[in-house]
């Protein structure tokens, strides 16, 4: 099976545009600020904003130059955090050199906080008070319950222990409800084809082009590839999608898997940064 994360982005989306609809009167607005010129991080922007907007949200874009210093930037990003028509703020991640993400990070209040980046956003979810949680993770939680994924008591392995992707994931896949037993994976990970292979349910955010392939999947496993790499002949997941398709349950392709989710629960997590600031009727 494929798990088609296009389709279940696109319902989301959808599911926004009616809610937004509700409250023509209400301009829910999402600011994205980048420092230098990416040409990536420049097409993944103006993905966010062309997807915000036809959802019904009102994007807004701070371009920095790449010189820009961090007193600079988080006055910037304080500007934003103080004006009350701005209901979600997302800095571009990674920071050109020497800029502190951590620092700039902290200026971002919790409650606009739409990726989930912030010590409070990750400490209420470590807690098990959830509000605000990184998108991706966020995205794949989404496909598990669309497609009606059993987790409890299940096995999941997460492959990669980043702060904004495999920690996260980490969390949602084990907080109480949600119930699966997770293991998380990494670099020094000893045996970790056989580690993955023990999994019901594998996501995979490394960066690593094919790397999991049929030895590293149990016969019916759910597996979801995070991993993005831009490669000569396109962008390729961490997952040989051929290969692991044959003997998984379901598994998500790349492009048109994990990315569209990231992107609609980025508009979700808006709408709910609205609704923390009651800017938006639940
Ligand atoms: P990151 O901070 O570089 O983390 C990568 C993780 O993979 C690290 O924990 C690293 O281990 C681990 N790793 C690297 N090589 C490994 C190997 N051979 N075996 C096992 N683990 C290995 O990256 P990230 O920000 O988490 O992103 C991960 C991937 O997801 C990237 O390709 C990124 O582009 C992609 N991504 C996709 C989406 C989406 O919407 N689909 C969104 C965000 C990111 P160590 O900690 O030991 O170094």
């Amino acid at each position: 099976m494929i798990i088609d994360g296009k389709k279940v982005a696109l319902e989301l989306r959808e599911k926004i545009k009616a809610r937004l609809a509700r409250h023509p009167h209400l301009k829910i607005t999402l600011a994205t600020v980048s420092v230098g010129d990416d040409p990536a991080s420049k097409v993944y922007v103006g993905m966010q904003h062309r997807t915000a907007e036809a959802a019904g949200l009102y994007p807004e874009h701070i371009q920095l130059a790449a010189g820009t210093s961090q007193k600079q930037l988080e006055e910037q990003i304080e500007q934003l955090a103080q004006d009350d028509k701005v209901h979600g703020i997302i800095l571009q991640l990674p920071l050109p050199d020497p800029l502190d993400k951590d620092a700039a990070l902290a200026k971002i209040p919790p409650n606009k906080d739409i990726d989930g980046q912030t010590d409070v956003n990750m400490g209420r979810l470590l807690q098990g008070r959830k509000q605000l949680v990184p998108c991706t993770p966020l995205g794949v939680m989404r496909l598990i319950e669309a497609y009606n994924i059993e987790t409890s008591g299940r096995t999941a392995v997460v492959v990669g222990r980043s702060a904004v992707v495999g920690l996260p994931q980490f969390l949602l896949l084990s907080e109480k409800g949600v119930d699966a037993t997770v293991t998380v994976a990494h670099s020094r990970t000893r045996d970790l084809a056989e580690l993955c292979k023990s999994a019901d349910i594998l996501v995979s955010a490394i960066g690593s082009p094919a790397l999991i392939t049929e030895a590293y999947v149990k016969p019916g496993a759910m597996v979801f590839d995070v991993g993005v790499t831009e490669t000569p002949s396109g962008i390729q997941g961490d997952v040989d999608f051929d290969a692991v398709s044959k003997i998984a349950g379901g598994v998500t392709p790349m492009p048109g898997g994990t990315g569209p989710m990231t992107v609609a629960c980025l508009l979700e997590n808006t709408l709910l940064a609205a609704q923390l600031q009651n800017a938006l009727p639940s």
